[in-house]
């Protein structure tokens, strides 16, 4: 069985002015980082084609944090998969817990939109998926990622499984500094593959790309990189800042 690659995204959030993604590219693209490690950087809408153009002729994707799954219609605010598309774009998140959190998103929103992606892109989803504190005070966090997982993947093929990047971020680890341990999230990314493999066959499990996700930096990412069954990051807040995010790529 072919080894995973390591997959290293960062995840701008509500982050940057077009002047200020410039910026990061052309520093970012300066640092010397080590072979053998993907990556991408996921931005606002409205940096994508910049960046897609700034980093043309080198490793680095360039991925959305969201879209709509309808083709067009009305809805205000929105952005589809055909305006996608047009921009070449590498990656896309799909489900990340404040898009959960604040904007409604649902298991079935999330759905709908990995299946348009699969069905109609070469586009990359990362999907999200982790439970919130009072889940793990109670011990059912993996109950709710397992059920997450069987909602959000449903109707999927095994191929179009294998495609994915699963992204476990539990929530109460997202830009709190307050990272889950290397083995809290080891175990629940290993429990994450067994999930894959009994929906979609053991060599999609084997295959699948699984990231952990919650204040990794450049400190910590070495330990985590480590574990079996991570392989690979996806990271908010120090992806922002070159040396940051490149340290952490240099785990
Ligand atoms: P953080 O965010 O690295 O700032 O904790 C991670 C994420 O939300 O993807």
């Amino acid at each position: 069985m072919d080894k995973r690659i390591p997959f290293i995204a960062g995840n701008w959030k509500m982050f940057k002015t077009i002047k200020e993604a410039a910026e990061f590219a052309e520093e970012f693209k300066k640092i010397e980082r080590k072979d053998g490690v993907r990556t991408a950087v996921c931005a606002p809408f409205t940096q994508l084609q910049m960046l897609k153009e700034a980093f043309k002729g080198t490793d680095i994707g360039v991925g959305a944090q969201n879209v709509h799954f309808e083709d067009e219609g009305a809805f205000t605010g929105e952005v589809s998969l055909p305006m996608l598309k047009e921009l070449e774009l590498d990656y896309c998140i799909i489900g990340h817990s404040e898009r959960r959190q604040y904007f409604n998103e649902t298991d079935e929103t999330v759905n709908r939109k990995l299946k348009k992606i699969l069905n109609e892109s070469a586009i990359t989803p990362i999907l999200c998926v982790g439970e919130d504190l009072e889940q793990r005070e109670n011990g059912c966090e993996q109950d709710i990622v397992a059920a997450q997982l069987k909602a959000d993947l449903d109707g999927l093929t095994a191929e179009q499984a294998a495609k994915t990047v699963i992204a476990y971020e539990p929530i109460w680890a997202i830009g709190t500094g307050k990272t889950a341990t290397p083995d809290q999230a080891e175990e629940m990314c290993g429990f994450i593959r067994r999930t894959i493999s009994a929906i979609f066959g053991g060599e999609t499990g084997e295959t699948i790309i699984i990231q952990y996700g919650g204040s990794v930096k450049p400190e910590n990412a070495a330990e985590i990189m480590k574990k079996e069954d991570i392989d690979g990051a996806l990271v908010g807040g120090a992806s922002l800042i070159p040396e940051k995010f490149a340290g952490i790529l240099n785990f």
